[in-house]
């Protein structure tokens, strides 16, 4: 029930939810719309479909767009040559082989975008292809209200409101509905923080990161409409599923794709600033995706930020103490999570035991970290980088970034550049006839709070929340579950349709 997609998923009435426009109602986005080859031709997906299909119009143009399918192919190839290396599995393959190789992928990679942005791309504008695009995007831009979705079942509670199974009735499309009460937030001055997560939910695109799809407004709530997560968070599998932690070929895996993500996360210049095994949700292969964004923040130019927030079990000791810091707190927070992941517990806190606040400083400030028999040493060695109370000289912080964490002997195992391609096979594949939460019976229910008065301010802050569909999820999501290809349609022999005539 919870997979994406299936045309027997979507409305009957889908074709006429997404009946396309008349082109001539798409004037103004015509007028509009940036003309930057690399968004409309490369980045978008329902525009890249588009700008290729025009190209193989045109005879002179087909072995350009064979080449880059080509390049896509050797790309593949390439990284199946550097993980070959990797593994020396081919002893004589070396550096001298792969390297010229990316440089030859780089520079054809440049060369075809080059010669296809000038005049291929300035004649596609005057293409029917071209106004197909402009028809798509009119359907991608409409207003998203409630109607757009069918509901399903309470997913999970968090501090503002609800997290529902949702689907969208036109493609089919599963997600997760996480729902932000107005009263809720106003009442404890929420609005910095749900725009904030929204925003910075709307600039990542990374398969380790929960993905924003639409952002709406109904009567009484924000909603974000996300990747849907439905192997429940790591809390549970740590503590409810299994007794001495997990087993470590999950502790290896999970932890390197929370890397990554982290990695992807700081590359934006965004501190996650709220790890926790609560907040890594698994999707129903296996996978993981950090969510929860509502503490993130993004770095301008470098700064450092200061500020108290997080949980206090997995703040970082810079944080606690008020100091200044960047990405540091992060990387503490990773060295928690394998901590957990390997012990069941967290590393400063026994199991069930819930220690005063002042306790729990002084524990992260100063107390020695335990490890058990389960503890390797590789383990034992990156739990200790990672908890390094210096910042300064944390794993993580001392100039590489990400990368000397990924070359941790703890990883040795892990292929990153299969991982990060999302070619590894989860071990763990959470049943799908199981659900993985606290029994919906004990998640309260969220209502409205009486005497929080809603005004016209309330209101202007609602509607830059209120952007709707996210135009890179949207467009995968009408390609991936096959609306495009139905819809997208021409007239006889490639011929203008009368919806096109201008
Ligand atoms: P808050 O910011 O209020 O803590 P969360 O984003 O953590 O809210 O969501 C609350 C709960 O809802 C989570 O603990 C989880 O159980 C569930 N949840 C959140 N996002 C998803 C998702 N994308 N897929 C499935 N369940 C989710
Ligand atoms: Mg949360
Ligand atoms: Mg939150």
């Amino acid at each position: 029930m919870f997979a994406g997609g299936g045309s027997k998923a979507r409305s009957w009435r889908w074709k006429e939810m997404l009946r396309f426009p008349h082109i001539s109602e798409c004037r103004d986005l015509a007028k509009t719309i940036e003309r930057d080859y690399y968004d409309l031709c490369v980045y978008q997906p329902i525009g890249k479909k588009l700008f290729h299909l025009y190209c193989m119009t045109r005879q002179e143009l087909h072995n350009y767009i064979l080449l880059l399918d080509a390049l896509v192919f050797f790309f593949r190839f390439y990284n199946f040559l550097c993980v070959a290396q990797g593994n020396h599995c081919v002893p004589s393959l070396t550096n001298m082989h792969v390297l010229p190789l990316k440089r030859s992928k780089l520079s054809s990679f440049r060369f075809l975008h080059e010669y296809l942005s000038q005049e291929p791309f300035t004649q596609y504008q005057f293409s029917m292809h071209f106004d197909r695009f402009l028809q798509w995007k009119h359907l991608e831009r409409r207003p998203i209200t409630k109607n757009n979705f069918r509901e399903y079942r309470l997913l999970g509670k968090g501090g503002f409101g609800e997290v529902w199974a949702c689907q969208v009735r036109a493609t089919g499309m599963m997600y997760a509905c996480k729902k932000l009460e107005k009263t809720h937030i106003k009442k404890w001055q929420g609005e910095h923080m749900a725009l904030n997560e929204k925003e910075l939910l709307e600039e990542v695109d990374s398969r380790f990161v929960v993905n924003l799809a639409y952002a709406y407004e109904t009567k009484h709530n924000l909603c974000m409409v996300l990747t849907m997560m439905s192997g429940g968070d790591l809390r549970f599998h740590i503590h409810n599923m299994s007794k001495n932690g997990l087993a470590m070929d999950r502790v290896y895996f999970y932890a390197a794709e929370v890397c990554c993500g982290l990695i992807h996360l700081h590359q934006k210049s965004i501190v996650y600033r709220d790890l926790k095994p609560e907040n890594i949700l698994l999707d129903d292969n296996g996978h993981i995706r950090i969510s929860d964004l509502g503490l993130a923040v993004k770095l301008e130019d470098g700064d450092l930020v200061h500020g108290r927030v997080g949980t206090l079990y997995y703040m970082a000791p810079e944080v606690i103490c008020k100091e200044e810091y960047n990405t540091s707190p992060d990387w503490w927070g990773l060295g928690c999570l394998i901590y957990e992941m390997i012990a069941g517990k967290s590393p400063f806190r026994e199991r069930g035991e819930r220690p005063k606040s002042s306790e729990m400083e002084k524990r992260i400030k100063s107390k020695p970290v335990e490890y058990n028999e389960k503890f390797s040493k590789d383990a034992i060695d990156i739990c200790n980088s990672l908890l390094n109370r210096d910042p300064k000289h944390r794993l993580g912080c001392r100039g590489s970034g990400g990368k000397e964490v990924k070359s941790h002997p703890f990883f040795q195992q892990i292929n990153f550049r299969m991982l990060e391609a999302g070619l590894v096979e989860p071990s763990f594949k959470p049943d799908p006839r199981l659900v993985y939460c606290d029994d919906v019976q004990d998640i309260e229910e969220f209502s409205a709070l009486r005497g929080v008065v809603l005004n016209q301010s309330d209101g202007e802050f609602y509607a830059t929340f209120n952007t709707g569909s996210v135009p890179r999820s949207w467009q995968n999501e009408l390609i991936d579950t096959g609306c495009f290809e139905e819809l997208n349609i021409f007239g006889p022999m490639g011929s203008r349709p009368p919806d096109l005539d201008w």
